[in-house]
């Protein structure tokens, strides 16, 4: 289960078996593990989604695969254009279902502006899969404002970016979370273990991010889905080569998120989160993307929660009680099958 978490042992498993015996090019491939490729100016994602319960508080894998796809899309500076949707069925299943989950698809589509234009359906024996497993594809084009986003990280800091990578963080750079973390993996858990109820965040972002990247001075962004907010700040760390240092007292979690971590012993910071994004911006422009995002419905807990450092190695947390804890990257996803 671990290999396919969204951590260490994930991308180990990914290196050494699967990416070493493929072909990929464009210019952003595979071997650059970043939430879409880009080839010839299109941006290109996909994502399998496998999550349990398929019904959870606040969305379902309906309006989880929507998300998710599009999510992946804008965190890359890109304007979603189209999704393909198919649907891998186990033999049994509940059509009133298969039509309840459609409609959350639709609904999701029609919020975000994103049609599905493809997609397939196969129907397995019992036991094949577990229930359903949703994919979706999607493809995007180049943000109108993602030029002018750059044009604003040159001006202060006359460094130069064609898209928003992992790679692109520099000391210096806040890093902005868009609201809560943990809700998602906490819903599941919730749902899974009977406690008090915990609506999940999911849903799509892409009106958001394009708001944030007219107002400019971004240089990364991606959403913590599997691995969470640990494992985005420590791929943010080893791919920018660089320290990552935030602060326990501005990370904003619901009470009942840390309740529910603390009851099963989980890290909320390696929990998902299907409704958030992390931004690293320029930090003179982080006040104005912060109170951008906060306008936003989306976004209205966002905070800055710490900075891109030289004085650390990886990522450091500076507790509350003043003393400093390492945030290792996630070995694996300490709840399996959350998207
Ligand atoms: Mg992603």
């Amino acid at each position: 289960m671990e290999h396919g978490a969204g951590g260490e042992k994930m991308f180990q498993f990914l290196r050494e078996f699967v990416l070493k015996e493929l072909w990929s090019s464009g210019e952003v491939g595979l071997d650059e593990m970043e939430d879409s490729g880009i080839i010839d100016g299109i941006v290109f994602t996909t994502d399998s989604y496998t999550v349990k319960p398929i019904f959870f508080p606040g969305g379902d894998i309906g309006r989880l695969s929507v998300s998710g796809t599009v999510n992946d899309l804008s965190v890359m500076g890109a304007s979603p254009i189209a999704l393909s949707l198919s649907l891998v069925i186990e033999e049994g299943f509940s059509i009133e279902d298969v039509s309840r989950v459609m409609r959350s698809v639709r609904e999701t589509c029609l919020e975000a502006e994103v049609p599905v234009i493809t997609g397939d359906t196969k129907v397995v024996e019992r036991g094949g899969v577990d229930s359903l497993i949703v994919n979706t594809s999607g493809i995007g084009k180049r943000s109108e404002y993602l030029d002018r986003n750059f044009q604003v990280v040159k001006e202060y800091t006359g460094r130069v970016y064609k898209w928003p990578l992992d790679s692109n963080l520099s000391p210096g750079d806040k890093i902005i979370i868009s609201g809560n973390i943990g809700d998602h993996g906490a819903s599941i858990l919730s749902e899974r273990y009977d406690l008090s109820r915990i609506e999940s965040d999911v849903a799509p972002l892409n009106n958001l991010v394009e708001k944030c990247l007219k107002i400019g001075g971004i240089v990364a962004m991606k959403d913590p889905t599997r691995g969470g907010v640990a494992g985005v700040l420590n791929e943010w760390s080893q791919k920018s080569k660089t320290g990552i240092l935030i602060k326990e007292e501005n990370l904003p979690i619901r009470e009942e998120v840390k309740g529910t971590c603390e009851l099963l012993g989980i890290d909320p910071l390696e929990i998902g989160n299907e409704g958030k994004i992390l931004i690293g911006v320029v930090e003179e422009m982080a006040d104005s993307v912060l109170e951008e995002i906060r306008k936003n419905k989306y976004g209205k807990n966002a905070e800055i929660i710490g900075e891109v450092s030289p004085d650390v190695k990886g990522v450091v947390m500076e507790t509350v009680v003043g003393g400093k804890r390492v945030i290792p990257p996630p070995i694996g996803d300490p709840v399996p099958r959350i998207c």
